[in-house]
């Protein structure tokens, strides 16, 4: 399966986004929220999905989308 090129983590912060979605591309269901800060302007979604090891089923390649409604960056109040 091909990785198709995806917009630069400079792009996805100059419209707002600070974080990203990672999803298995193996269809075990597991996904997790990331922080997009580690990353540089120039780096590509695509360019780091083939890195990712998936913690459930074990195998690489993820799925990364941004993330435009971050759970955890609430005021604190429970
Ligand atoms: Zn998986």
């Amino acid at each position: 399966m091909p990785y198709p090129q995806k917009i630069t983590f400079g792009e996805m912060r100059a419209m707002g986004v600070r974080g990203v979605l990672v999803y298995c591309r193996h269809r075990c269901g597991h996904h997790t929220e990331i922080s997009a800060d580690g990353w540089a302007d120039h780096v590509r979604l695509s360019d780091i999905e083939p890195r990712f090891l998936c913690q459930r089923c074990c195998k690489r390649g993820a799925e990364i989308r941004p993330n435009h409604n971050p759970a955890k960056m609430g005021t604190g109040s429970r």
